[in-house]
């Protein structure tokens, strides 16, 4: 009887040391991942972005780069349109008076404002800049035109309504 319990001990014994073992072994294989992952990742930092070869890794990396140059390329577009935007107010209080040859809108002969010179040097840019965005707010898509622009205190009518849809229109307002 004794002989018995101490053989079904031993076993018992000899199955925990099996599964502890397996649960070392699945530690390991994480272990060893992750130690490939870090690898590949001071590869990457070191700038041997060729060498990083697990593609999910790689698709990681890449997709941060990216979203991450996505951010700043957005951050300096709202810059450029917020000095633009600027440009086009000055220039609205700066531009030659088409009814008085020789003199600024803001009353000064052109030969005393300096402003409209500068801001003449600038006037295709500005121009571009605007158009651009009037088509983005045609389009109904994010724009930078000063509010105080035309086209945003009265847009213009883009369409001509439908019979039947003023209602479709008054519930998205
Ligand atoms: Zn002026």
């Amino acid at each position: 009887m004794w002989a018995a319990l101490y053989a079904r001990e031993q076993e018992e014994h000899r199955l925990d040391v099996v599964a502890a073992e397996e649960w070392t072994a699945g530690d390991a294989a994480t272990i060893g991942g992750l130690e490939a992952s870090v690898r590949q990742l001071t590869a990457v930092i070191g700038g041997d972005f060729t060498a990083a070869p697990s593609a999910e890794l790689r698709g990681l990396l890449q997709s941060d780069v990216v979203g991450r140059a996505e951010r700043s390329a957005e951050l300096a577009n709202r810059r450029t349109d917020r000095a633009m935007a600027l440009l086009w107010q000055l220039r609205e209080l700066h531009h030659d008076d088409e009814s008085k040859p020789g003199v600024c809108s803001c009353g000064r002969s052109l030969t005393v404002c300096t402003e409209n010179g500068v801001l003449g040097a600038q006037a295709e840019a500005i121009r571009d800049w605007e158009s651009s965005n009037l088509a983005r707010l045609a389009a109904g898509e994010r724009h930078a035109l000063p509010e105080t622009h035309p086209a945003v205190v009265a847009p213009p009518v883009t369409r001509r309504p439908v019979p039947g849809d003023s209602k479709r229109n008054d519930r998205r307002r």
